[in-house]
């Protein structure tokens, strides 16, 4: 059997990302989910003046030696205004995220002020100097990168673009997945069920997954059992896809098509990784027409359990779609957690059990952990990642994989 990190390892380094020339400009509006291409510099400073924090007055603290000092009000500033210097011994009236006039060392808030006839304000508190200022560059300053290459573009960094005023992001291409399901015995949700048969579930999440890594999927549905079929389907998946993904047929059973395909249209490895759920793993690639030196459409075949497919994709799959577009950091951050559940019986297989934070802080336990229940992924809020041969004694620490991070 092989170690997931050393196959991890193998697979990133047979795929290579997405050349530069191939980057495409598109609208920070629909970057959502995308990766950045080359790094983002700002060429202004964040916020792009000293601004006001607050509604209140702005002043300088030497007109203000002690609290109920009273100001004339020379000016009114509303965010968006243009605000002249302010003159001593005056205060100005100001809104929050309007500029601060030159001059001023301070705003303070109007809960502290009082407003008096004749165009006066009563000051009743002694401010300190830079209260309530937020100062031009405090978030960026112009000439810095933003974000590097290889940021995942998350909706803050989305506003973070557009706050340094970029309307556009050159960002990788899509990598364009095709997926399909063997197994004869899948029907399709909305078709009646006849006996022997199961919904296909994995069409379903695996698309969800793919396409929530910022790739385009194109759903094939379900391929027949038969190698004739298997093949036909992975030719013509190579001529337009970057990776071909399927699930089910992998192990090495008299129905299992996969493999005999797949090594007849180009190569493939089959790999028992030790690990739990998941064993069975194809890692290939599929040539592309008739051109044998061009590089072909990379080819992962995942195990047909619905667990074990979910799993398996995002310890595998996700990160070669990151690395396809130029993710550096692929492999998801484990957390130190406390584990409230026992698991008495060591295994031979690195094992991810699906867990559930509770809440006292630790962690609780799917009672099945079949890689048939798909129940326990969704009950469940990550995995704990328990290596080979470790048992699990209640209060023991455990590293823990979030699916908030793994799905994202
Ligand atoms: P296989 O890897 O083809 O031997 O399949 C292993 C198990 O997963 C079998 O019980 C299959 O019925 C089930 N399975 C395979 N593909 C799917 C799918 N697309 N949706 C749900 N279950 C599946
Ligand atoms: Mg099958």
């Amino acid at each position: 059997m092989l170690d997931l990190d050393e196959a991890l390892g193998r697979l990133l380094r047979s795929v290579t990302p997405f050349a530069a020339d191939t980057a495409e400009s598109i609208s920070t509006f629909d970057a959502r989910g995308r990766v950045l291409a080359a790094e983002l510099r700002s060429l202004i400073d964040v916020p792009p003046a000293d601004n006001t924090a607050m509604d209140g007055y702005a002043l300088r603290c030497a007109d203000v030696p002690a609290a109920g000092v009273s100001l004339p009000v020379s000016q009114r500033i509303a965010a968006g205004a243009v605000a002249s210097p302010l003159q001593p011994g005056t205060a100005a009236r100001i809104f929050t995220g309007a500029p601060v006039p030159a001059g001023a060392d301070a705003v303070v808030m109007q809960e502290q002020c009082a407003a008096l006839d004749g165009g006066a304000v009563r000051i009743d508190a002694v401010p300190q100097s830079g209260q309530w200022i937020r100062r031009r560059g405090e978030d960026v300053q112009a000439g810095a990168v933003v974000l590097p290459r290889g940021a995942r573009l998350t909706p803050q960094a989305l506003g973070l673009a557009a706050s340094v005023g970029s309307a556009t992001l050159t960002v990788a291409r899509r990598p364009r997945v095709a997926l399909f399901s063997t197994g004869d015995e899948l029907v399709m949700p909305g078709d009646p069920l006849p006996s022997g048969a199961i919904y296909n579930s994995n069409r379903y999440t695996l698309r969800a997954l793919i396409e929530s890594l910022g790739c385009e999927c194109t759903d094939v549905g379900i391929v027949p059992d038969r190698l004739d079929a298997t093949r036909d389907a992975l030719r013509r998946a190579a001529l337009e896809h970057d990776v071909i993904v399927t699930s089910g047929g992998v192990s090495v059973g008299e129905e299992d098509h996969i493999r005999p395909a797949v090594e007849a249209e180009g190569r493939i490895d089959l790999w028992q990784l030790a690990i739990k759920p998941g064993k069975p793993l194809a890692f290939g690639e599929v040539r592309r027409g008739a051109s044998t030196d061009a590089r072909g459409a990379y080819f992962i075949g995942l195990p047909g359990n619905p667990v074990s497919s979910f799993v398996t994709f995002l310890l595998v799959v996700r990160p070669l779609l990151l690395h396809l577009q130029g993710v550096g950091e692929v492999t998801p951050r484990g957390l130190p957690m406390r584990a409230d559940f026992d698991i008495a019986q060591p295994d031979r297989r690195r094992e991810f059990l699906r867990v559930r934070l509770n809440a006292a802080g630790g962690l609780d336990l799917f009672a099945n952990q079949s890689s048939g229940v798909l129940t326990s992924a969704v009950w469940g809020d990550g995995l704990v990642d328990n290596p080979i041969g470790a048992t699990i004694r209640a209060g023991d620490t455990v590293r823990y994989l979030s699916f908030t991070e793994l799905l994202s």
